[in-house]
């Protein structure tokens, strides 16, 4: 079996006296494409951000590569592979397409590499390409999407996170996110992927998980949580 790139056990994270992440276990493996799906405010993006040391745990571990990452910051995590595209893209919006790129590159020092990777992006995103000297803030919604991808790519994620990436995109941008996110798991990218759009994000998972009020109520196969006929009913509308 794959190696175990992410473990979170017991993780609780809370805003002042509010509990929003409970105590929580889950876990990533190797090439794995993972779904955490749930509703509005069940904690999933506050989960993402106590990984990505973004906030600080009230309880529990989370592990990285088998070693515990609590009480490290989102900078060295990226030194280490972790990189998170989050949820409203955070962009650098006086920045254009070009040096946005760049700062995801920040921790490498191979040129020609970083050169390449930023080719391959326009490759993936003739859009961005079209628009490299452009800010960065004057980009579309969707656009501002790509390039937060686009950035995370840069620094050569060992693990990738996407907080919603089709959240407020138009159905034909939500298609090109979604072939992305399966060309980057393709190429061996390992992705843990936040959605409320819990159809598409169950379909290309290999494994998912269900959070409800800061805590996992399900969990299964990508396929088997589609079949699941509570999962129907609460997250695909049946
Ligand atoms: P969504 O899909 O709507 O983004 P979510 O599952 O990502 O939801 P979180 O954003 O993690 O949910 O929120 C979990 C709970 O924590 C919610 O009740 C929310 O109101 C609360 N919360 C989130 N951020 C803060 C904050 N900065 N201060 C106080 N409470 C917060």
């Amino acid at each position: 079996m794959a190696q175990v790139l992410l473990k979170v056990s017991g993780l609780k994270v809370a805003y002042g006296g509010i509990q929003a992440v409970k105590g929580v276990d889950f876990e990533v493996r190797e090439g794995e494409l993972v779904s955490l799906i749930g509703s509005n405010g069940a904690g999933k993006t506050t989960t993402m951000k106590a990984i990505t040391g973004n906030l600080p745990l009230a309880g529990g571990d989370i592990e990285y590569l088998g070693k515990s990452i609590k009480g490290q910051g989102p900078w060295d995590l990226v030194r280490q592979g972790l990189a998170m595209v989050p949820e409203g893209r955070g962009v650098f919006t006086r920045m254009t397409i070009t040096e946005n790129l760049l700062m995801g590159a920040y921790t490498r020092r191979d040129k020609a590499g970083i050169n390449a990777d930023i080719e391959k992006v326009f490759t993936i995103f003739p859009r961005l390409r079209e628009r490299k000297d452009q800010l960065a803030g004057t980009m579309s919604g969707g656009e501002q999407q790509m390039l937060a991808m686009g950035r995370a790519l840069l620094s050569r994620p060992k693990l990738l996170l996407l907080d919603e990436p089709s959240m407020g995109l138009s159905p034909i941008m939500v298609d090109k996110v979604f072939e992305v996110v399966r060309d980057v798991y393709a190429q061996g990218v390992t992705i843990l992927l936040v959605e409320q759009n819990a159809s598409r994000a169950l379909a290309l998972a290999d494994r998912g998980y269900v959070m409800e009020s800061g805590l996992i109520t399900m969990q299964g196969g990508g396929q088997e949580l589609l079949a699941n006929p509570r999962v129907r009913a609460a997250y695909l509308g049946e």
